[in-house]
C-alpha cells in the first residue's frame, strides 16, 4: 500500500469513526412516549429468515398490548423493519443494528423512524428490544479505544501472528518453514545436515521476524496504541527467536513475555492470550501507577498541573485544562433529579452507589410541602457525564483500578474523580 493510499485510509477510518459517533448521540437523544421504540441487533452469522420469523411473532403477540397507541406504534415499527429486511439476503459483514419507531418530536408531533447501522466491529449478539429508549450499549463499547498488544505463536515450522484489540483477537497472517526435521537422510554426513538445518531455521526466523513486525508497525498509532507483544510456543524456539532479536527493535523492545503453548496455528492465537492473562493485568497496572504516582506528585507541588474532586474536576473540563481525566474503576455516582409530581416541588441530589447496584430500588421519600411520593424526573450518571466532557476537549480518559495502593486512594481520598492538568486554572 502506498504512503498516499494508507493515509487517505487513515482519514477516511477517522471520518467514519465520527460519523458512527454522530449517529449514536443522535440516537441516543431519541423518545418514544411508551415502550414502543425497537432495538435490533443482528450479528453477522444470523440468519435474515430466523430475525423475520421471530418479527412476525413479536408482531401478533402486540394485541397482549393494552395502550392502543402504543400497539399500533410497535406494529408500525415491526412492519417497517420487515420491509427494510427485505432487501437483505444476509447480514452485512460486521452485522447489522436496526433502530425503529415512533419519535416525539416535542409538542405532540411524532414521526416513525428507522435507522440502519452496519458497526465498525463485528456484532456478537442478538437482540430484540422493546423500550422507551434505544439500546446503544454494545455500540457505544466499540467507541471506546482499546489498547492493542501484538501477539505472536511460533514454532520451528510454523508462525501466526496478529492483535489482541480489547477481548478481541484479530488473526493476521502466518508463515510455513522448509526446515527439514531433525532426521537426516542416510549418507548425508551429520555436521553438514545440522549446518544445513541451522541456516534454514535461522531464514524462518528472519521471515517471521520481518513480517510480524511489519504487520505490526502497520498498526494505525503505534507508538501509542501498540502497547506490548506477546510472545508463545514451545522451548526452546520462543526464546532462540528472542535472543536472535529478529524483530524490528521498536517492536523487540515492546515484547512482554515468552509463553509456553502448545499449537503455533492460528488458534494457538487464543491459546497465547489465555497465558499471558496475568501479564496483560499486570501491564495496565504498571500503566495506570505511573498515572497515578504522576499525578500524586503534581499535587504535592506547589501550583502543580493536578485537581481532584467532582466539582473542580469538571470546571477544569470545561475550560479545556484537563490533559488526562483519571476516574477510579468502582465510582458510580449519579446526580438525581427529584420532582414531585402533584405539586411544583422539586430538587437534585448527587447518590453513590456501589457497583452493581441500580439506581431503580432507590425511594426518593415524601415530598415536603404536600407528602406526596416524589418521583426521579432524571438520573444522570456523573462518570458518563465527565467522559463526554472530556471527549469533547480531547482529553484523554483513564479508568483506573483500586487493586494497587494509588489505585484505591484514588477512591477513597479523592472521590474517585481526579485529573492531569495541561495547564493551571484557578478551579
Ligand atoms: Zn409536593
Amino acid at each position: 500500500m502506498g504512503e498516499v493510499e494508507s493515509e487517505a485510509k487513515t482519514t477516511d477510518a477517522a471520518r467514519r469513526k465520527y460519523e458512527f459517533k454522530k449517529k449514536l448521540e443522535e440516537l441516543m437523544s431519541k423518545e418514544g412516549s411508551g415502550t414502543e421504540l425497537i432495538t435490533l441487533y443482528i450479528p453477522p452469522d444470523k440468519q435474515i429468515h430466523d430475525v423475520t420469523a421471530q418479527l412476525r411473532d413479536e408482531f401478533g403477540q402486540c394485541s397482549n398490548i393494552k395502550s392502543k397507541q402504543t400497539r399500533t406504534n410497535v406494529q408500525s415499527a415491526i412492519s417497517s423493519i420487515l420491509s427494510r429486511l427485505r432487501y437483505y439476503k444476509r447480514p452485512p459483514e460486521n452485522g447489522m443494528a436496526v433502530f425503529c419507531g415512533t419519535i416525539l418530536l416535542g409538542g405532540d408531533r411524532t414521526d416513525l423512524q428507522c435507522t440502519i447501522i452496519e458497526p465498525p466491529e463485528p456484532l456478537n449478539l442478538y437482540m430484540y428490544r422493546c423500550s422507551s429508549k434505544f439500546e446503544l450499549e454494545p455500540l457505544l463499547e466499540m467507541m471506546e479505544e482499546k489498547d492493542v498488544y501484538g501477539l505472536l505463536v511460533l514454532d520451528r515450522r510454523e508462525a501466526y501472528w496478529g492483535f489482541l484489540r480489547g477481548n478481541r483477537i484479530d488473526p493476521v497472517n502466518g508463515a510455513t518453514s522448509t526446515v527439514p526435521g531433525k532426521q537426516r537422510k542416510g549418507g548425508q554426513s551429520s555436521v553438514r545436515f545440522q549446518r544445513l538445518r541451522e541456516i534454514a531455521i535461522n531464514d524462518f526466523y528472519r521471515k517471521v521476524g520481518d513480517r510480524a513486525s511489519e504487520a505490526f508497525l502497520a498498526e494505525k498509532d503505534f507508538f501509542t496504541h501498540f502497547k506490548g507483544l506477546l510472545i508463545g510456543g514451545p522451548s526452546p524456539t520462543k526464546e532462540e527467536f528472542e535472543a536472535g532479536g529478529y524483530l524490528h527493535h521498536e517492536v523487540q523492545k515492546r515484547i512482554i513475555g515468552l509463553f509456553d503453548i502448545a499449537y503455533t496455528n492460528e488458534s494457538g492465537l487464543s491459546e497465547l492470550v489465555d497465558a499471558g492473562q496475568d501479564a496483560l493485568k499486570g501491564q495496565q497496572i504498571i500503566r495506570e501507577k505511573a498515572l497515578m504516582t504522576r499525578f500524586l506528585q503534581e499535587l504535592v507541588k506547589e501550583n502543580g498541573n493536578a485537581a481532584y474532586g467532582e466539582q473542580s474536576v469538571r470546571q477544569n473540563l470545561e475550560t479545556g485544562a484537563v490533559d488526562t481525566l483519571l476516574l477510579s474503576t468502582k465510582l458510580r455516582k449519579s446526580r438525581l433529579k427529584i420532582r414531585c409530581p402533584n405539586c411544583h416541588y422539586h430538587h437534585e441530589e448527587t447518590v453513590v452507589l456501589p457497583p452493581g447496584i441500580s439506581i431503580s430500588g432507590k425511594n426518593p421519600g415524601a415530598c415536603p410541602s404536600c407528602s406526596s411520593p416524589l418521583a426521579i424526573d432524571e438520573e444522570i450518571d456523573i462518570v458518563e457525564e465527565l467522559t463526554r466532557l472530556a471527549e469533547r476537549s480531547g482529553s484523554s480518559v483513564e479508568i483506573i483500578s483500586d487493586e494497587f495502593e494509588e489505585g484505591a486512594m484514588l477512591l477513597k481520598a479523592f472521590g474517585g474523580i481526579a485529573a492531569l492538568l495541561r495547564f493551571r486554572t484557578g478551579y
